[in-house]
């Protein structure tokens, strides 16, 4: 490792202090993250019990499309989900392929909700069979959040059939870690002042928003678990990393001060991405644009919302920072119309023109989106050579990035508007 940066590595025991006066373990909150076990698959299963113990695959009707959900058997044959259909059919020949019921999943996602709603009103969904839930006032009417998190599985397997993984932490990124540790019908508790200890083995990817071409720069740095990255000063990550090192630098300490979000005041939904270098031709405009759309179409459809008003933001080289916006005839998550839409906006700024510096792309005026099919750029696109250009645009965005590039639950809140 001394071959990289030698002069910014500070040696354990030397680490910079973290002059944050509101962490987590300070506020003492109770954050319980619940993740339905393979949420579709399960739900196809229950609906019919002969597919048990089967390789149940989600997102199969057409060979365009891509895995929504994979069986624990499925998943043994490598197949997962955001798999193109046709991979996961070379990977898994027997495999029971299954058309997506998107509302009988909502059906049974508002009433895991409602359950998860009675301990307490912080509730904040992620996607239908995931949420995160702020209990830290609760737990004087209903004992410790462990127990909590204890009696809400015990409930949604008797009142729907299913089972639900538990992670109860101080914060939501350890929260959420701690539900995928044991999975399924897993229940893992992180103590307060475990967060660092608990995290110190595990693998960089287990961290949000740590992308592929991040964790290659880490490994090279032979950097491999998130106790690694402690090891490593602020100086350091920010240089070789930008922003995303400061989000390694606090996160592999388990800081993470996002507050739970309760649905009824999301307002919009949308990412942003500051560049390190400024965007100057068109092309690569767009093409980030696309990936922010994806992104952001991908995220509305999780949450079963749409949106009428589709906003741009462009911040340009000297930071002037200007929006234009529009509103729809009706409601849509289709990436297409996004994306299609951005690009009009994107006409009436100066973008090609001036160097860019940072893009943004919000939904609001939001709405359920209760007509909601899978609809996305890669399932829906007619033409073969317009699909395979839009695959490789997003392909080189994605090996920029990484495709773990947006961190979860990245919501812009707007108040007042
Ligand atoms: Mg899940």
């Amino acid at each position: 490792m001394s071959d990289f940066f030698p002069s910014f590595f500070i040696a354990p025991g030397h680490i910079v202090k973290i002059m944050t006066s509101n962490t987590p373990q300070t506020r003492d909150q109770k954050i319980i993250h619940l993740d339905m076990d393979a949420f579709y698959a399960s739900v196809e299963i229950l609906d019919n019990p002969s597919l048990a113990g089967k390789p149940v695959i989600v997102g199969g009707s057409s060979n365009r499309g891509v895995v929504s959900a994979a069986s624990y058997e499925a998943r043994k044959y490598g197949v997962h989900s955001a798999m193109p259909v046709v991979t996961a059919k070379k990977q898994c020949p027997n495999g029971i392929f299954l058309p997506v019921r998107m509302s009988r999943y909502k059906e049974i996602s508002s009433r895991i909700m409602a359950i998860f709603r009675t301990y307490t009103p912080l509730v904040e969904p992620i996607s239908l069979d995931e949420a995160f839930l702020d209990v830290t006032d609760s737990t004087k009417l209903f004992g410790p959040a462990e127990e909590i998190a204890k009696e809400i599985k015990m409930r949604v397997q008797k009142e729907t059939g299913l089972t639900v993984s538990a992670g109860v932490a101080a914060s939501k990124l350890l929260a959420k870690i701690a539900s995928d540790q044991e999975k399924p019908d897993g229940l893992t508790v992180v103590p307060p002042g475990q967060e660092q200890n608990f995290l110190a083995a595990l693998p960089i990817k287990r961290l949000w928003g740590v992308g592929k071409a991040t964790r290659k720069s880490l490994s090279l740095m032979n950097i491999n678990t998130i106790g690694d990255i402690t090891n490593l000063s602020m100086a350091l990550l920010t240089s070789a990393f930008g922003k995303q090192g400061e989000h390694l630098f606090l996160a592999s300490r388990g800081i993470d001060e996002r507050e739970v979000i309760p649905e009824r005041t999301i307002k919009s939904v949308g990412h942003e991405e500051t560049f390190a270098i400024d965007l100057v031709k068109m092309k690569k405009i767009k093409k980030e644009l696309l990936f922010l759309t994806t992104k952001v179409g991908k995220r509305l459809r999780n949450y079963g919302m749409a949106g009428k008003t589709i906003t741009l933001k462009v911040k340009y080289n000297d930071f002037k920072q200007i929006t234009r916006s529009r509103t729809l005839a009706s409601a849509t998550n289709d990436d297409r119309k996004i994306f299609h839409e951005s690009c009009s906006l994107l006409e009436r700024s100066e973008a090609g023109k001036r160097p860019v510096r940072l893009l943004g792309i919000s939904l609001s005026n939001l709405t359920e989106g209760t007509e909601m099919r899978q609809i996305s750029l890669f399932e829906e696109e007619k033409t073969g050579r317009k699909r395979s250009e839009l695959y490789e645009a997003v392909d080189t965005i994605g090996n920029r990035f990484g495709p773990e590039a947006i961190k979860p639950g990245t919501l812009i809140e707007k108040k007042g508007e």
